[in-house]
């Protein structure tokens, strides 16, 4: 049974625990592959792992109400399985998100921590992954990962890096001056994390910083688990977000945005996209 644990350090022991930050902070300290945001406007980003029914059923339709899409990074083979965020969305629901324009991105095949395999085998997850993503529609275009648990190693960092435009990782911040494309900082949108007042904080660092903002969640609850978020919360965030005077759109629409884009055969249909994200927020460039 596919039951991806959520969160960071959850279950480790602490000798694990101090190992895997020791070998994420190490990882982090090697830049490679970094992006100037100084240039483009600041920009907020909500994203979605592993990924819950619910956080496609309830989550998706709230940034679509606000006019605004998300980055939903998928580990394939959750496709309808039971998680600590309740079942995990069928490929029918990831389709329908798809189709309304979210971004679909890769969480590993069978949520794997990268760091406790081998290249070959993340190879394969990967191939796995984007061969699973594919059935969603064969015009599914993966180009943004996240690191399941968060975790990394120098060598797996620079694999994904490689591979893809940008790898998310579960280091708290805002992504300003020189953002790191193998490691982007990304905050918890959790009810057990934040509340207004920080979501509303970090907002407004980020327009005044002309940074790049990600939020993260999982499931989207009345109750949530201790990594999911309620629909009230995540409304709220969306709003201010929307009114904050940064842009909101996907992961995909950002790097387009910022200049950090994909690889020239699936440029035109992120450029497309977060367009189409401006033209719904009625914004426009360097604003
Ligand atoms: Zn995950």
């Amino acid at each position: 049974m596919f039951a991806p644990r959520l969160g960071d350090v959850y279950g480790e022991s602490l000798f694990a625990t101090v190992g895997a930050k020791t070998r994420r902070f190490l990882a982090r300290s090697i830049r490679r592959k970094t992006l100037a945001l100084r240039q483009s406007p600041a920009i907020v980003t909500f994203t979605f792992d592993d990924v819950a029914a619910s956080a496609c059923t309830v989550g998706g339709p709230i940034l679509e109400q606000h006019g605004i899409r998300g980055t939903f990074y998928v580990a394939g083979a959750g496709y309808g399985a039971p998680s600590p965020g309740g079942l995990l969305a069928s490929a029918d629901q990831l389709r329908a998100i798809w189709a309304n324009g979210h971004e679909i991105g890769c969480h590993t095949y069978s949520h794997r921590a990268v760091p406790q395999i081998s290249l070959r085998e993340l190879g394969a997850e990967l191939d796995r992954n984007e061969r699973e993503l594919k059935k969603i529609n064969s015009k599914v275009v993966v180009r943004n990962f996240a690191y399941p648990y968060g975790d990394m190693s120098i060598g797996t960092k620079y694999y994904v890096e490689n591979r893809f435009d940008s790898c998310r990782s579960v280091h708290a911040g805002i992504n300003s001056g020189i953002a790191d494309l193998g490691a982007l900082r990304a905050c918890p949108l959790e009810d057990a994390s934040i509340d207004r007042s920080g979501i509303a904080a970090l907002i407004a660092r980020t327009f005044q910083v002309r940074g790049w903002l990600i939020f993260y969640s999982h499931d989207v609850a009345e109750r949530p688990s201790r990594h999911g978020v309620t629909p009230a919360l995540l409304e709220w965030a969306v709003r201010t977000a929307r009114n904050s005077g940064c842009v909101v759109t996907t992961v995909a629409g950002a790097l387009e945005l910022i200049g950090g884009g994909p690889a020239a055969g699936s440029r035109q249909a992120h450029l497309s996209r977060w367009q189409t994200d401006l033209q719904d927020q009625g914004a426009t460039l360097g604003s």
